[in-house]
């Protein structure tokens, strides 16, 4: 059996190698060496600053447990 695909699979923290603006909000800056969210889609890299990554991620985590309690209910 193969391992189990990852639904996160297009997400990464990784560091800005250069001083960007945030993908989400071109008002937010990411400076070098800040930690930030990179998101793989279409072999197209996407940066976040750190304030709208932690949106993302608990927006997301939200989304997998719903998800996730739709398919444990088995009422
Ligand atoms: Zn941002």
């Amino acid at each position: 059996m193969p391992p189990l695909k990852s639904t996160t699979l297009r997400l990464e923290i990784d560091t800005a190698g250069r001083k960007h603006q945030c993908h989400h909000n071109k008002c937010h800056e990411v400076f070098k060496g800040q930690t930030r969210l990179k998101v793989t889609e279409d072999r197209s890299d996407e940066h976040f600053c750190r304030d709208c990554a932690i949106k993302m991620l608990k927006a997301d985590i939200e989304k997998l447990q719903e998800l996730l309690a739709k398919l444990e209910d088995r009422s």
